[in-house]
């Protein structure tokens, strides 16, 4: 019998909150993976880079309650090794910083396992820095610890040279203090660091919900109480959390603490959902909205038939684009049946969706509504035909002002929105915890849908975010008292107003 050939462990820093501070080996690793053993504190969404057939074990650890014991976790990690498995043992922050890193590569060099270790941005100096707080500089501090808080400050037989490092040192940070925070100001004060020292708390650092308090060493027990300061967090201790008023950055983004549900359907909701992330937003994805087949292709498929007696198409979205020309493909035409034809694009998004066809645009209208589409008609399109590919259930002003201007016009459904049922829970949940400040809005479609999914939510405490006008009046009819509505109908456009409306609106030092 051909012996099993041993695993390999890779003891991986996931870095300390934000998905994208993991290293690039470790993502890397992690989608390589056969187990993956993750803890509390590494981003879960990290996991969503490994393969679907990994397996998770999760040993998350909470302050007070440990899910596994330490042993058991070298054990497990142990055996799927020796079965021959390829294993990441993910880490919050750098496995060796207070991770018990050490303890298991230990064992796992007694074991004979072979291991690797990648190491990870630590939450003891990320979480300052997402605060505004290096922790060392020129001028104000020129050494630096990191320390457990872990211990009791107050044991005779602490670990800790509290005597060396209450003064010792210029910057102190402290990993899982809160629990002891009030011992371990006492220590440092006792031992000769000035009671006016500085000292900040941050909270959850570098995820969206950060949050950071500032004090000094006589005060900021009562000042953590008063916030309800509570596990995870890392206690910076020393002049340089002075430097936080001027370069505080993370929670001065304008969309900072605001947590914002995003109502368009999943493959189109990305870049929106992304930008609104990168402004500091909290941003939790409810897709309302599907895209299905029409009821039908009759009328579709017979202009498809005939596309030669056409002179306008005129799209009105970037799925009426991709739903037209996968029609026409499964027709069995190709673009060559649109030589003839010359194409308008309501607004850049779908120009774009037109151009990624290998299509060239001949016109986009300067604001992107179907009313502008009318006015502003290049040609004379009296007698022409005009095919409006889009879809079943739409807004009659396009087609019947075309036709005004003489056109003949012939709608053809290619697609269907329909309300996303599988989103009612989790958007229904997450409305009555009462946290939400803004939802976007990026069609009347999705207005609709929103409150088909969630009929009796209470709208007061809430800004609509619309993409225009029309939208907007749909959210308006609904009940919606705060709206802000895009003065550029875009995706960008609605960002725009966003940062617009909450600009030096962000939370405060
Ligand atoms: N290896 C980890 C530390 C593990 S000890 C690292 O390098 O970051 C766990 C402690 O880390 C927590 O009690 C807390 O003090 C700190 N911590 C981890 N992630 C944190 C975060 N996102 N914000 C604030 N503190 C964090």
């Amino acid at each position: 019998m051909v012996e099993k050939k041993q695993g390999k462990v890779y003891l991986v820093g996931a870095g300390p909150g934000d998905p994208k501070l993991i290293t690039v080996r470790g993502i890397e690793l992690i989608a390589q993976a056969d187990v993956i053993v993750n803890d509390r504190l590494a981003n879960p969404i990290l996991l969503k880079a490994a393969r679907p057939d990994a397996e998770i074990v999760y040993v998350g650890k909470a302050s007070r309650d440990h899910t596994l014991p330490q042993g058991e976790i070298i054990k497990v990690i142990i055996e799927r090794a020796l079965e021959g498995q390829m294993v990441v043992r993910l880490k919050g922050g750098d496995p060796f910083v207070f991770g018990r890193g050490g303890e298991e590569a230990q064992a796992l060099a007694e074991a004979g396992i072979d291991f690797e270790v990648v190491p990870g941005i630590t939450s003891a100096i990320a979480a300052p820095a997402y605060a505004g707080i290096p922790v060392t500089h020129r001028s104000l501090s020129a050494s630096l610890g990191i320390i457990t808080g872990h211990e009791a400050a107050g044991k005779p037989d602490s670990d800790i040279k509290w005597d060396k490092i209450s003064t010792g040192l210029d910057t102190l940070v402290f990993l899982m203090g809160i629990e002891h925070l009030d011992e371990i100001v006492q220590a440092l004060v006792k031992n000769g660091r000035a009671e006016d020292t500085p000292v900040a708390l941050v909270r959850w650092g570098t995820h969206p919900i950060q949050q950071t308090v500032v004090g000094t060493l006589a005060n900021i027990v009562e000042v953590a109480e008063q916030n309800g300061i509570t596990p995870p967090a890392v206690t910076i201790v020393g002049d340089v959390v002075r430097m936080r008023e001027a370069i505080s950055w993370f929670e001065n983004r304008p969309l900072f603490g605001k947590r914002i549900i995003v109502t368009r359907a999943e493959s189109s909701g990305d870049s929106l959902s992304v930008q609104l992330m990168n402004l500091g937003a909290q941003v939790d994805e409810y897709p309302v909205i599907k895209f299905i087949d029409p009821p039908d292709f009759v009328v579709v498929d017979s202009a498809i038939a005939e596309l030669n007696t056409f002179d306008w198409i005129v799209f009105t979205s970037a799925n009426g684009v991709e739903w037209f020309v996968r029609r026409l493909f499964d027709r069995g035409h190709d673009v060559r049946s649109l030589t003839n034809i010359k194409i308008a694009a309501i607004g850049p998004k779908t120009a774009e969706s037109v151009r990624k066809m290998r299509l060239k645009v001949d016109y986009v209208p300067t604001k992107y509504v179907a009313e502008s589409v009318i006015e502003e008609f290049p040609e004379n399109i009296s007698a022409r035909k005009i095919l409006i590919p889009r879809a079943s259930e739409a807004r009659e002003e396009l087609p019947s002002g075309l036709r005004g201007l003489g056109a003949e016009v012939v709608v053809a459904p290619v697609y269907q929105t329909i309300t996303d049922q599988s989103s009612a829970e989790p958007l229904r949940e997450r409305l009555q915890a009462r946290d939400v400040d803004i939802v976007t809005f990026t069609s009347a479609s999705t207005v609709n849908s929103f409150f088909e999914l969630a009929d009796d939510v209470d709208t007061s405490q809430m800004t609509a975010a619309c993409i225009g006008p029309i939208t907007a009046a749909s959210a308006g009819s609904r009940g919606f008292i705060n709206i802000i509505s895009a003065s550029e109908y875009t995706i960008e456009g609605l960002v725009d107003s966003l940062i617009g409306h909450y600009s030096g609106n962000g939370k405060s030092l």
